[in-house]
């Protein structure tokens, strides 16, 4: 098939074999991807709404033991430079996120071996115990896998329990490529294969979640293993109709292990729009404005996204690996209205929440970005010490404390 035959099915809202967008993702002009993404945008959200959420970006460990080899975020157990948060610093972070109109956290961590699912639990129960219409956008895929396999318990009993504690969402981190040719490669085949990715999803679907799907392509992936990893997600859609919202970003090199070069601004943008045009079941398509930048993410809603994504409170992953933007709501909306679109508020659910809240009532501007922990703090918090260590290092540092 032609170029112009295979838009011609695009435009027409055919669904494209894989050969199909394979061709157009190599072939077609830049400028014709971004006008047939932004085609079915607009079949898909038509008033020119493109919506943002307010959550903050909570990390509450940097341990992990996963030890990805294009993760620059993680600390080994022991080391100096890992931290967990305490229940309070996150009660803190939630008063802060909440003060500016906030409804979320979107908290992810390291694979911690010293936080068993019981920490998960209480801290879930104690969030929402304070904040009981505060949402919880918590524990990727790699995360659920990680607590189940620390518990010994099957993924849908840990999926169920976190549910019964207060997990609202689960947020799509994690999948990078669906391929596990590309997994073993990047060291992340162990803390879950594409299988087991899929399979938390499924199971988060199944008893009433809905998630989010990402992908971080720009490694040592092909075109063909790229493509491989939307339609596996195009496929657990028509499933189980799960998914509100694809986010990709490309690949962050500084100070990893993998290190390389980061992929170009134009691959970034043609890469979301043959995502919009190979997810033709995923309503939502977030612009990640976060590793772009804002100019690339704001051409983004040229491309196929309808979506902001969060408005930056915190970020402590991607600044670890070099990129750091930052976006209050005032920036954000301006972005949005700049590139002709009417701005909305919504929740995870991508249910509207109303216009821009800094025009409702006076929001403090948010022109730094927040870490998780301040550098050079290593205190622990008291409630760890409730939980079993299983680490030798922190067996070792109970031993000395006691
Ligand atoms: S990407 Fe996640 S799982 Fe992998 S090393 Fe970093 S924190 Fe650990």
């Amino acid at each position: 098939m032609t170029i112009d035959q295979i838009a011609a099915k695009v435009r027409a809202g055919e669904r494209v074999a894989a050969d199909e967008a394979l061709e157009l993702y190599r072939r077609a002009p830049t400028a014709l991807l971004g006008r047939l993404a932004d085609s079915v945008r607009a079949r898909k959200h038509p008033g020119g709404l493109v919506t943002y959420i307010i959550d903050r970006n909570v990390n509450y460990t940097n341990v992990c033991v996963a030890k990805c080899n294009f993760c620059a975020f993680y600390r080994p157990v022991g080391s100096a430079e890992g931290y967990v948060l305490g229940f309070d610093e996150i009660f803190t972070k939630i008063d802060e996120t909440i003060a500016v109109g906030g409804v979320q956290l979107l908290l992810q961590g390291g694979h911690n071996p010293d936080l068993p699912l019981s920490w998960y639990e209480d801290l879930f129960r104690a969030v929402k115990a304070r904040y009981p219409t505060f949402k919880l956008h918590a524990l990727s895929p790699p995360e659920v896998i990680h607590i189940s396999r620390l518990s010994q318990l099957p993924v849908a009993t840990v999926i169920d329990r976190l549910i019964a504690a207060g997990l609202d969402s689960v947020p799509g981190g994690g999948a990078e490529i669906l391929v596990d040719r590309v997994r073993k490669l990047l060291h992340c085949y162990g803390k879950a294969t594409a299988d087991e990715w899929l399979d938390v999803m499924r199971h988060a679907h199944r008893a009433g979640l809905r998630t989010t799907a990402t992908m971080m392509y720009g490694t040592v992936e092909t075109d063909e293993e790229r493509l491989e990893h939307l339609l596996r997600l195009r496929a657990l859609q028509e499933e189980t109709g799960g998914f509100t919202a694809f986010i990709t970003w490309s690949y962050q090199p500084d100070h990893t292990e993998l290190a390389g070069s980061e992929a170009t601004g134009i691959d970034y943008l043609r890469t979301l729009a043959l995502a919009r045009i190979v997810l033709d079941n995923f309503d939502n398509l977030q612009a990640s404005w976060v590793t772009q930048g804002g100019k690339v993410g704001q051409l983004s809603l040229a491309f196929g996204a309808n979506d902001m994504g969060s408005v930056m409170i915190e970020e402590n992953v991607v600044r670890a690996a070099g990129a750091s933007y930052c976006m209050d709501e005032v920036e954000i909306v301006r972005n949005i209205e700049d590139a002709g679109f009417v701005a909305k508020r919504r929740n995870m659910h991508y249910e509207i929440l109303g216009d821009p809240i800094f025009r409702e009532r006076e929001v403090p501007r948010m022109l730094e970005l927040a870490t998780a922990r301040a550098d050079g703090d290593q205190t622990v918090p008291e409630e760890l010490r409730l939980y079993p260590a299983r680490s030798r290092t922190a067996k070792q540092e109970r031993r000395q404390e006691n």
